[in-house]
């Protein structure tokens, strides 16, 4: 459903990432782990992207991202193409960037309305089943502010789901929270890994990669190191800055 190859990504002279490839089948959770600065956020950026690469190219569903061909060109697509094709994927941050001054349930169902002219009382109907799912039925009408961080950030994660994205992209969507709220977000994640949703997940959460994933990618200075089963990557690593990582949570 998505296919990386030799992605290039460079801040001025700063090459952050040096030819990743990476190919993902439907359905299936991709955990990508790995230190600080090794290019996983730009790397998902990319994939929807909020960045442009410089070099090589990533397809989603057959269709590669930014671009069209015709007549056997490639054609820049516009921003509006741009935005359709970023919209078959959901993605949710580390910060919960819900929107301050609407409700769970406005929060909701902006997209759908405002970006794919789903019709409100259906984007209501929709948003209200995701919203259960992640367990806050009670909070419809609450606001961010009166939520705790979990709680916002299965908010965000039904928002992502709301217009029923082909993908859903995490970046550390629990490092930002309290260590005690970890576990609830965890669990709507796993819940929906178990449903068949296509997930790439940036995580710190070696526990969560173990159990729900498919599939772990280490990613090092830019380069995809080692990839393979969880108990491949996680109990039997093959590549010294694999063990050196993992080290660190032992
Ligand atoms: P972390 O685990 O800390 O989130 P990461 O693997 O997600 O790290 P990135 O955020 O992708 O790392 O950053 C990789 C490198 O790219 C870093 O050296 C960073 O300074 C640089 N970088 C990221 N975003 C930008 C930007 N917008 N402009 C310039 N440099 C950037
Ligand atoms: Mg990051």
């Amino acid at each position: 459903i998505l296919r990386a190859c030799n992605v290039h990504k460079s801040y001025g002279n700063n090459e952050v990432l040096k030819g990743i490839d990476l190919e993902i089948a439907p359905s299936e959770v991709v955990a990508i782990l790995g230190p600080s600065g090794s290019g996983k956020s730009t790397f998902l950026r990319c994939i929807n992207r909020l960045e442009e690469i410089n070099k090589g190219f990533i397809e989603v569903e057959g269709e590669q991202i930014g671009y069209t061909l015709r007549n056997g060109k490639l054609l820049a697509l516009t921003n509006s193409q741009v935005a359709a094709q970023r919209s078959k994927m959901g993605m949710v941050f580390q910060a919960f960037n819900l929107y301050p001054h609407m409700t769970v349930l406005q929060n909701v169902i902006e997209a759908p309305i405002g970006v794919h002219g789903v019709k409100r009382a259906e984007a209501v109907r929709v948003a209200t089943e995701l919203i259960a799912k992640v367990g806050l039925s009670d909070k419809l009408n609450a606001y961010p502010r009166q939520l705790s961080g979990g709680q916002q950030q299965r908010v965000a994660i039904a928002r992502a789901l709301a217009v029923q994205p082909k993908i859903l992209l995490f970046d550390e969507p629990t490092s930002a929270l309290d260590p005690e709220l970890v576990g609830e977000v965890l669990s709507t994640m796993r819940d929906l890994a178990k449903q068949g949703l296509t997930m790439v997940v940036v995580t710190h959460e070696i526990g969560f990669a173990r159990e729900a994933a498919d599939r772990v990618v280490f990613m090092d200075g830019g380069h995809v190191v080692e990839q393979g089963t969880p108990d491949q990557v996680l109990s039997n690593p093959q590549h010294p800055r694999t063990k050196a990582f993992l080290g660190r949570f032992l």
